[in-house]
């Protein structure tokens, strides 16, 4: 299948999960992860309407944003767990950061971002219980976010979440629902949540981005 026909297909699933919820399609963002996809497969999503594009590792995301700055509109989202020596490759390109666990981290993006005259939107990763996982534990949610206040050249703007591998969606709904929980309680609008696996569950519960890629690449070398 072409990555169009993919793409489509991932598009229409969203809508009926939409529907399901009696939600507007207009409301949830489609994330293309392209991590270790070449950049010919990206302009193909690209040529197919698609704009959003995620990516993990951040010396690939710039050279990607460098490679494709052709692409008019196109929109680069950093997904990734990010160490602060690596912040000055996202905070001038990222149109949003999906994976801030950590304070240095949250800093050196706002300084770098705030050095080319910007600010950069970015979640909160919340762990699902897995401790070989990047993320700030739920319980914990209220005062990382305290502890954020006031650093500039960042804006918070939800929260995202990557429940552990399962071949059943049903497993992950759970911390999907937790996970806006938290955000109506931090008063957070953005929910990052939802890949391959479970990406329909995730709209179900009020994802307002999803990141999907193996459904539109294929699978990862
Ligand atoms: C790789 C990755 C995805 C996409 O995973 P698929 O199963 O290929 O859809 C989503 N989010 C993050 C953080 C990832 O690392």
């Amino acid at each position: 299948m072409m990555i169009a026909d993919r793409l489509a297909e991932v598009r229409s699933r969203i809508e009926v999960a939409c529907r399901r919820a009696g939600r507007a399609a207009a409301e949830v963002v489609l994330v293309a992860v392209s991590k270790t996809q070449p950049p010919a497969l990206i302009e193909e999503a690209y040529a197919a309407g698609q704009r959003d594009f995620g990516e993990n590792y951040a010396q690939e995301l710039r050279d990607k944003a460098k490679a494709l700055s052709h692409l008019a509109g196109i929109r680069w989202h950093a997904i990734g767990r990010l160490q602060a020596n690596k912040a000055k490759y996202v905070a001038p390109i990222a149109a949003l950061f999906h994976a801030l666990d950590d304070v240095n981290t949250a800093r050196e993006l706002g300084r770098r971002a705030a050095a080319v005259g910007r600010v950069l939107p970015c979640l909160i990763e919340l762990n699902a219980g897995e401790a070989s996982k990047g993320g700030v534990a739920f319980d914990r949610s209220a005062s990382f976010l305290e502890s954020l206040r006031g650093i500039p050249g960042i804006e918070l703007r939800g929260l995202m979440v990557m429940p552990p591998v399962s071949s059943d969606p049903e497993t992950s709904r759970p911390v999907f629902r937790k996970t806006r929980e938290a955000a109506v309680k931090l008063a957070l609008p953005d929910l990052s949540m939802g890949m391959t696996q479970d990406f329909e569950v995730a709209v179900e519960e009020g994802a307002t981005l999803v990141r999907v890629g193996t459904a539109i690449f294929g699978a990862r070398a």
